[in-house]
């Protein structure tokens, strides 16, 4: 399993290289940027024979993806998720199947990475505002603390209810809700027949399909760099991608950088790497997943994302260096960057996604005609 990544290149390239059929003729690339849905910036690639299909399949997602918005907000008090805050230490309270198996999910993402995910992060951190550059006193985070604990979150499958085993505790899917929604906006194009595809909502991508015979390259930003620097590109197919970063929302006050990810064990920011990328099969995975170095630190969530089997990682530490899981050894820079890597997709050329998971490289429309023009360019293995 160790090969997942791999797999999906190698796979995907020998797929490609066997079918090396040109595009339909009519056929095209179509794109469209969105902002606005869960506050961040919504893009999606996708291949198509009938560009009246692809907008109706992109109308599609977005509604999808602002339905999810809706019922899982914290910012919106009519969301399902606010209902369950007001009310799920009252008692058992009923919610949807989608709210339910999602908090399921994550429950399971705690128990995978020793509590560094838990969504009732938000007892303690909904006295952030990272915008206004507020943060909680000692003696705010001291009461509120206990609260924090998944196990609080108390799930009857039975009877479809969550119940809050104390007062104070609040929940918040902000961790997993964009990862959550690229997976429902690709099952939405999957229905409409779509077969390549790049969706993205901030840091969380997936793919499906290739690029005719070339992988979806998709650029890790550079966390100490403009959102269009990138330290490393990674070819994909049907995989999905996901960065956190220190540099999302944060402001600094006396030389320390007060930030979004919070430790679950001391309620305050987790700053224990500057960024994190999950590559895996689905985004609610790679996005739930990827603030586990911020808060365990580089080593510890190393030792985790190995033993998880379907998932690699790449981390850049605070000193800037930069360290892999095992499976994504072989395609550190120090040996070539990942696009250079003997087995990846050198000769196949790149095609570009656009991705927050960092910048991307600048899309190709025709892919078979231009298959040079992204050709890997190394990055450095370290941002001094
Ligand atoms: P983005 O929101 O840009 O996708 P991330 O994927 O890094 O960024 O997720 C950060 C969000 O995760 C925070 O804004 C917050 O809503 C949530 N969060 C913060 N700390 C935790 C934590 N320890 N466990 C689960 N979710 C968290
Ligand atoms: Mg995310």
């Amino acid at each position: 399993m160790r090969q997942k990544l791999v797999y999906s290149l190698v796979l995907g390239l020998i797929a490609g290289v066997a079918s090396l059929a040109s595009p339909p003729a009519q056929a095209e690339w179509v794109t469209r940027v969105t902002d606005g849905i869960m506050g961040t910036r919504i893009t999606v690639e996708l291949w198509s024979d009938d560009d009246a299909k692809a907008q109706a399949a992109i109308d599609a997602l977005l509604a999808e993806m602002r339905h999810i918005d809706e019922s899982m907000s914290t910012y919106k008090p009519t969301s399902e998720v606010s209902q369950v805050n007001a009310k799920a230490a009252d008692g058992p309270m009923p919610i949807s199947k989608e709210l339910f198996d999602l908090l399921v999910t994550a429950k399971d993402y705690s128990r995978l990475t020793d509590g560094a995910f838990d969504i009732t992060y938000a007892s303690v951190g909904y006295l952030y505002d990272f915008r206004k550059r507020v943060r909680p006193s000692e003696a705010q985070i001291d009461k509120a603390l206990p609260a924090i604990n998944y196990e609080h979150v108390v799930l009857d499958p039975e009877h479809q209810t969550v119940r809050f085993s104390q007062k104070g505790v609040r929940i918040d899917l902000g961790g997993i809700a964009k990862g959550y929604a690229v997976d429902r906006g690709i099952d939405v194009l999957k229905s409409f027949g779509i077969t390549r595809a790049y969706v993205s909502a901030g840091g969380d991508s997936r793919i499906i399909g290739d690029r005719f015979g070339k992988p979806w390259i998709v650029g890790v930003r550079d966390p100490r760099k403009g959102p269009g620097e990138v330290l490393l590109r990674i070819p994909l197919v049907d995989a999905a991608i996901s960065t956190s970063g220190d540099y999302e929302r944060f402001f600094d006050e006396n030389g320390v950088r007060y930030h979004h990810i919070i430790d679950p064990h001391t309620g305050h920011s987790a700053s224990k790497v500057r960024s994190a990328t999950v590559i895996g099969p689905y985004a609610t995975r790679t996005d739930g997943l990827s603030k586990t170095a911020f808060v365990l630190g580089p080593e510890k969530a190393l030792e985790i994302y190995n033993r998880i089997t379907d998932v690699d990682a790449i981390i850049v530490k605070l000193d800037g260096t930069v360290v892999y899981s095992k499976g994504m050894r072989h395609a550190a820079p120090d040996g070539a960057a990942a696009a250079n890597a003997p087995d990846a997709p050198d000769a196949a050329g790149a095609a570009a996604a656009t991705g927050a998971t960092g910048a991307a490289s600048p899309g190709a429309k025709e892919p078979q005609q231009q298959p040079d023009a992204l050709v890997p360019t190394p990055a450095p293995a370290a941002t001094p």
